[in-house]
């Protein structure tokens, strides 16, 4: 039986190995489907304490995970699918593979967000449709592209497109923007996006080959619709936690973030199980208050382990 399983190896799963580890508890880290999380797919972390040049964020991940290798985690590759708790034992299952452990650190983050409309699954992945444009930007050099939302992440790719693409359209549904200000203004004022506002997406339409050519949209205010050509369609419309796992175990919201118990951030509703990052955290949702929490699950699993 293990003291400490961490499910997740993005910034809070990776610094709940590190206190972990520096606390001699040897932990088990089960990655999933995307090793490093959300930050392995994106371009250049700028606020994270401590780089004051900024730091690519695959560079940054693999760092963490060094660090928490060096104190002694452990790394394996499987996907939990359910957890039953049997008294102090929490039995992890993932395929036909069943571990235990005294204690569980779940940082199983979040996953991007699709719209939902025709086209667009059809389209996914190589025939224009993405999530990640770290990932795929540079397929779409000298074309023009269209980014969907308008938070943070929405501008961050639509910057990180400009320099490839010959126009970026960030499109969004209302007419400000969600984004921090900063960013907001740089990509207002980038000369290749421009603003398509109060714009609907209602569906993402295919050349003969079955390929995006153009995304259909409906201006909010008009109701009038119109088609902006595009090569590639970026969707970047915010996250869904991961948390399915834990249905009927843990208590979710209506969004399926984790409900910590009151009075903390990182404690379940089950003894000995504990939540870190973006899978609890719908407010803040950033690498530096993910590792913030990964580090309080930690304390709080060594705690509670040290009390028995
Ligand atoms: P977000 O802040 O939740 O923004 C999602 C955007 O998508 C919103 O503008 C929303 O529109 C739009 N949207 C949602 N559903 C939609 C739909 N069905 N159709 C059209 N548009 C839709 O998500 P995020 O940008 O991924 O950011 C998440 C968190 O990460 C934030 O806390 C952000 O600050 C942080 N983040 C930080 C950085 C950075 O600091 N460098 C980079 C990326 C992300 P409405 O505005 O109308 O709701």
């Amino acid at each position: 039986m293990e003291d400490v399983i961490i499910l997740g190896t993005g910034c809070a799963g990776l610094t709940a190995a590190i206190y972990t580890g520096r606390a001699q508890l040897n932990p088990l880290v089960l990655e999933g489907s995307q090793p490093g999380g959300q930050l392995t797919t994106t371009s250049e972390v700028e606020n994270f304490p401590g780089f004051p040049e900024g730091i690519d964020g695959y560079a940054m991940m693999d760092n963490l995970r060094k660090q928490a290798a060096r104190f002694g985690a452990r790394f394996e590759h499987a996907k939990v699918d359910k957890i039953l708790v049997d008294g102090a034992t929490k039995q992890l299952h993932a395929g036909g593979a069943v571990y235990e452990a005294k204690t569980v650190i779940i940082a199983t983050g979040a996953r991007p967000r699709l719209l939902g409309i025709p086209g667009e699954k059809e389209m996914f992945g190589g025939k224009g449709v993405t999530t990640c444009a770290t990932c795929d930007g540079a397929f779409y050099r000298d074309m023009e592209v269209v980014v969907v939302g308008g938070g943070d992440s929405a501008c961050e790719e639509a910057l990180f497109l400009t320099r490839f693409c010959s126009k970026v359209t960030l499109i969004h549904r209302r007419d400000t923007l969600r984004a921090s200000q900063i960013m907001a203004d740089r990509a207002v004022s980038h000369e290749k996006i421009e603003m398509a506002w109060n714009a609907l997406p209602e569906e993402i339409l295919a050349d003969d080959r079955g390929f995006t050519r153009a995304i259909r949209v409906t201006d909010r205010e008009s109701g009038d619709t119109r088609e902006i050509a595009c090569k590639g369609a970026f969707i970047a419309i915010g996250h869904i936690p991961n948390t399915d796992f834990s249905d009927g175990l843990l208590s979710r919201d209506t969004d399926g973030y984790i409900v910590p118990t009151a009075g903390s951030q990182v404690k379940t509703s089950i003894e000995g199980l504990f939540a870190a990052g973006d899978c609890v955290d719908h407010v803040y949702r950033q690498a530096i208050t993910a590792a913030g929490m990964g580090c309080q699950a930690a304390i709080e699993a060594e705690r509670w382990l040290a009390e028995r």
